[in-house]
């Protein structure tokens, strides 16, 4: 064990009533201590001469204390005020309720203190500083560039300091689990240097380069510890080898009628080359809306049924699930492939029937929502489990399906792309393949972010588009957290319409909360062309397809982050028309502001992407991932853009050359892994 795992009591100054105010602030150790990080840190290296000490800053001086009294100015109420001189003026130090105080005040000690000064009549005072004696071998909260800590009641700034200095003792005698030539390729700080100077710091210069060593470390043992997780499932598990091409794949790509994209090629051979290894597939495709990641998804499911196995495709709604069904059948029936579609509202005998086919071989593809995870679900040969926006699903949804076969083959699919960079991170564990380029002759959505009071030409502009045939969605309000609000608000939008400015319109309305088969219904007419106008809830954001759809009006749009709305935006991004996409907002905040006008001039969801990032940091972006693992403390996601990539390269390279970290030199790094990511390890092969 390592001289910083001892626990917290064992330090001078800590006993045991501290330590249990300590761990409610998870710290047990004196690594966990020093992994504390002060929220900012204070400049108290310049003693002020009391003369010049100035009302309204905090500072800190030096002084002899000459008077102290106790007084009781009203009931209930104790006031301690120590006279503080220094030969050019004297300041009075005051402390409310804190009858102790007298006794740590004798008078003719000289002090340091460090609070808020104020002036009352002609005299200088001081509110509660904190106080130091000036004979103090170490001077924590003076006199220094001073931490200062997130805190739990029992345990305040100046105990916190001490027990974080004392935990200092102990990491000098810790081994840097860095490798001294990592440490070196990337100029980083020794871990003892880097542990001293982020708390506390001689100058800030020292300071940043302690945040930059033990960034570097948050997000390399994190790299380290997903390609090790990877490692041990594809190592322990033999995945299946499926055969090259036969006429399943041949069929569909005979039946295409259009020809693939440089980057679907790309992209599908990547799926393909790694089906054929015995390694198990461990793959997520990135491509924005309308990019044609279903065509890849289908092509992939073919090259299954060639090998003489099954495939199930998962979706996060049902009409998306619909949809796929719908459109994939032709493509599937040419290719004699045999798909289902399995959702929460399949009926019992429809049910069986799926149930006796996918045992009996005789089905080849499963589509579905969550329904395909039940236990009654059982396969006879599953060898691929692909899910669409994949966001959506929880890791241990993704691994129910996946324990549905012996080592199927894992594809995902996100139309939510994430920065290259970021993407590394978020998904250490699986490689990424992107599909960055979109079909032909496809026109950007000219979108235009409009305000309450052109309302009126908002709609007439949906009446010209309809009278040309075309047909348009109005998208009602994100209203956090309530389904119900939210439908209640389209159903009253609809009504509006219906009665005022789209009165000779056919108007639908379509919500998450309608029976299945009404949704179903109210779609299928959408897309014949029987509901001109559709007015729905953010049900239509994820994959719904109508292409002559050449309009989208979002409501509230100032609620919806980026991607959302470029999802929304999407719906109508793929008809041979001109399409718009109308944001009505009255933004409230400026970043609100500047992501719409990001949206009115930023057309490809990459490079919206990297704006959100800008504008909102990754938190919402790594939150997206209910990884259970460690937060970033120190990582900031502005300025260690070059971070992610290099610490992943790092890992990679280590894990070549010595992929169970028992070489000698990598004890400790292997150690400090298990320390921090023992628990979640498990989990995270599962990608
Ligand atoms: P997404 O990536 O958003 O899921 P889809 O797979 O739904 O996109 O594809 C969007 C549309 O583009 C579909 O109508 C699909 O048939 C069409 N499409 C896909 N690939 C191509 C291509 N290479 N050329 C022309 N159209 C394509
Ligand atoms: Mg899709």
């Amino acid at each position: 064990m390592a001289a910083w795992q001892r626990p917290v009591q064992s330090l001078k100054g800590v006993g045991s009533t501290r330590a249990q105010a300590l761990a409610r602030l998870g710290i047990h150790t004196a690594a966990d201590l020093l992994n504390h990080f002060p929220r900012e840190h204070d400049d108290r290296s310049t003693l002020v001469p009391i003369a010049f000490l100035m009302p309204g800053h905090q500072q800190t001086f030096q002084g002899q204390i000459m008077d102290v009294r106790s007084s009781r100015p009203k009931r209930g109420m104790h006031l301690t005020k120590a006279v503080v001189g220094d030969g050019t003026g004297t300041v009075h130090a005051v402390w409310w309720n804190q009858p102790y105080r007298q006794q740590s005040l004798p008078i003719g000690k000289q002090v340091v203190m460090t609070g808020k000064v104020s002036k009352r009549g002609h005299q200088l005072q001081v509110d509660v500083p904190e106080l130091e004696a000036l004979g103090a071998p170490e001077h924590l909260s003076n006199r220094r560039i001073v931490p200062v800590y997130p805190l739990t009641t029992g345990v305040g700034q100046g105990i916190m300091r001490r027990a974080v200095y004392e935990a200092l003792r102990c990491v000098k005698r810790v081994e840097d689990y860095l490798p001294s030539a990592i440490r070196e390729r990337h100029g980083l700080v020794e871990l003892h240097e880097a542990y001293q100077n982020i708390h506390f710091p001689s100058d800030m210069v020292s300071c940043e380069k302690a945040r930059q060593r033990l960034a570097f470390d948050e997000l390399y043992l994190m790299q380290v510890a997903l390609q090790m997780a990877r490692q041990a499932y594809t190592r322990r598990q033999t995945g299946i080898a499926h055969s090259p091409h036969g006429k399943t794949v041949n069929a569909l790509l005979g039946a295409l009628p259009f020809r693939l994209t440089q980057a679907q090629q790309r992209v599908i051979d990547e799926c393909w080359t790694d089906m054929e290894d015995t390694r198990p597939m461990n793959r997520l495709i990135q491509g924005d809306v309308g990019s044609g990641k279903t065509v890849v998804a289908a092509l992939a499911m073919g090259k299954a049924m060639d090998s003489g196995y099954q495939a199930s495709l998962m979706v996060p709604t049902e009409i998306l699930a619909e949809q796929h069904h719908e459109n994939l059948r032709p493509l599937f029936t040419h290719a004699g492939i045999c798909a289902r579609l399995l959702t929460g509202h399949t009926g019992k005998k429809e049910r069986q029937a799926i149930q006796s086919g996918l045992q009996s071989g005789e089905v080849d593809v499963l589509i579905g929502t969550h329904a395909v995870i039940q236990e009654t679900v059982a396969f006879r040969a599953l060898s691929l489990v692909v899910t669409d926006e994949q966001h959506r699903f929880g890791v241990r949804q993704r691994a129910s399906l996946v324990e549905k076969g012996v080592c199927p083959d894992v594809l995902v699919m996100t139309a939510t792309p994430i920065p290259r960079t970021l993407a590394l991170t978020v998904y250490g564990d699986l490689d990424v393949s992107m599909i960055d380029q979109l079909p032909p002759g496809r026109k950007p959505v000219r979108t235009f972010w409009r305000t309450e009071e052109r309302r009126p030409l908002v709609y007439k502009f949906v009446r010209d588009q309809v009278k040309q045939g075309r047909q348009a969605y109005v998208v009602c309000p994100l209203i956090f957290e309530s389904e119900h609000l939210e439908v209640e608000a389209a159903t009253e939008m609809a009504e509006k319409l219906k009665a005022g400015p789209l009165h000779d319109l056919s108007v639908g309305l379509l919500h998450g909360k309608l029976p299945s088969s009404d949704k179903e219904h109210m779609m299928r007419r959408f897309r014949e062309g029987e509901v001109q106008v559709l007015v729905s809830t953010t049900v239509v954001e994820v994959g719904v397809d109508v292409a002559n759809a050449t309009v989208i009006v979002i409501e509230g749009a100032d609620r919806f982050g980026l991607s959302q709305l470029h999802q929304l935006r999407g719906r109508v991004a793929r008809s041979k028309y001109q399409a718009y996409c109308i944001l009505i907002a009255q933004p409230k905040t400026a970043q609100a502001n500047e992501r719409l006008k990001a949206m009115e001039t930023i057309s490809d969801g990459f490079l919206l992407a990297e704006e959100d990032l800008r504008l909102r940091g990754p938190g919402e972006l790594l939150g997206t991932r209910q990884h259970g693992l460690p937060p970033f403390k120190l990582v900031d996601f502005s300025k260690d853009v070059n971070l992610m990539q290099a610490t992943r390269d790092e890992a990679t390279r280590l894990l070549r050359e010595d992929p169970q970290l028992n070489a000698p030199g990598h004890q400790h790094l292997n150690t400090r892994i298990m320390e921090v990511y023992g628990t979640s390890l498990g989990l995270l092969s599962l990608g």
